[in-house]
């Protein structure tokens, strides 16, 4: 593998096609293997038992992980990084490798549904205290520290939300404690936010969206900064964990192409947004990369770029039958759950048990959209009809 560092003041795109692999160190071939593997063998038992070689036995690793791995340590700027076999399983190892018995954590209340799933089915049982802060708090969260705080997570903008966060701040708080720093990225991808530049130590990807970016894998990253690598890896290491080749080669692959697709979902998400909010139905458009969004700011000082993922309420006097009559006449917006590939998805927004710290509105009736690479004439002729087929 070429080095990082001599690399390290590459732009992005030139990172995205170049880093990981090393086409003279394999015969030439541009890409890396994909190797299917579980027993690495030895030249000799004194190689064995000193460990006297670059792999040991292929759950610690390969030369396909470490190609993504490579790849995504030089892009996200990290001390190093681990694969998980999905996105929540990536929250779960980086949350579980830096807290302990005794421990508090506090996770902002905006977190993907599952996250909070996961802090209040498995992390009670151990002795580890979990609260929910409002995502708003910025340098404030020092009002909720306790003596045994030690982690704090943080993601940007909110899972069906969108409220951006000021995580540099917090970031800047939770170090004064020395309590590790974590941030869901998934929405703004690696291109678009490299979260460890700006004081986070676990910065944590659901590779399922943007990086396989076709809807045919499922992936996890977490990116360590110096203070959070050695216990991630340990960790990672005791569980067990590993991603199947063919798995992470997809990731590989799509890596490479994702600064085309984010440019055209941004673009087209710019322009479905922009008929969307004239239409009498639509109260407000979630999306921080809009002027008229309260976290733009927030959004403009720490991204380079939005992705496809937006959101918006339907006007206030809109019924769950009308919002979900809308989403039922869509043709090219699919109905599932995941985003990051291709294609345009909708869902409605079920806050219900997904907030403690911030207030809800139980009659609003909202949608997430992920706008996908069709044409977005053809998406706006589609929500058109739905909306006139809803509405009447
Ligand atoms: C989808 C998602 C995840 C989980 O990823 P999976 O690969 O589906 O487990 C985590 N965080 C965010 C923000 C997501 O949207």
């Amino acid at each position: 593998m070429s080095s990082s560092d001599s690399r390290s003041n590459l732009k992005p795109d030139t990172q995205l096609a170049h880093a990981g692999r090393d086409p003279l160190g394999f015969h030439g071939f541009v890409n890396p293997p994909v190797v299917h593997a579980s027993t690495v063998l030895y030249p000799d038992v004194g190689t064995m038992v000193t460990g006297g070689q670059t792999y040991s036995y292929a759950r610690r690793g390969n030369p396909t992980t470490d190609s993504l791995e490579g790849a995504l340590k030089e892009i996200e700027g990290a001390a190093g990084v681990k694969l998980a076999n999905s996105g929540l399983n990536a929250i779960a190892l980086a949350i579980l490798s830096c807290v302990k018995a005794g421990d508090h954590i506090l996770i902002a209340d905006t977190a993907y549904g599952p996250t909070r799933h996961f802090a209040d089915t498995v992390l009670p049982g151990m002795n580890i205290a979990v609260e929910y802060y409002d995502p708003s708090i910025g340098a404030e969260i020092k009002s909720l520290f306790r003596p045994e705080t030690t982690a704090v997570f943080t993601e940007a903008p909110g899972s069906l939300t969108f409220e951006m966060q000021d995580v540099p701040a917090i970031a800047a708080a939770a170090h004064e404690i020395d309590a590790t720093v974590l941030m869901d990225n998934t929405w703004a991808s690696p291109l678009f936010c490299q979260p460890i530049a700006f004081g986070v130590d676990l910065s944590i990807q659901a590779g399922t969206k943007y990086i396989v970016g076709h809807s045919d894998a499922m992936l996890g990253t977490i990116a360590a900064s110096e203070k959070a690598w050695k216990g991630l890896d340990a960790l990672h290491g005791a569980m067990g964990s590993h991603v199947a080749p063919d798995d992470v080669f997809l990731g590989m692959r799509g890596l490479r192409t994702l600064s085309v697709r984010l440019e055209r979902h941004q673009r087209n998400t710019r322009i479905v947004l922009d008929w969307l909010k004239d239409q009498e139905q639509i109260g407000q458009i979630r999306y921080p990369a809009l002027e008229t969004d309260p976290g733009h700011a927030l959004w403009k000082r720490d991204f380079s770029g939005a992705s496809g993922l937006c959101g918006f309420d339907f006007r206030s006097s809109t019924t769950q039958e009308q919002a979900y009559a809308f989403l039922d006449a869509l043709t090219l917006f699919g109905l599932g759950y995941s985003w990051g590939g291709f294609e345009s998805l909708a869902i409605p927004v079920r806050l219900k048990g997904m907030r403690s710290a911030t207030k809800v509105d139980p009659d609003l009736q909202s949608v997430r959209l992920h706008i996908g690479l069709e044409d977005p004439e053809d998406l706006i002729k589609d929500m058109a009809h739905a909306l006139d087929k809803a509405f009447g």
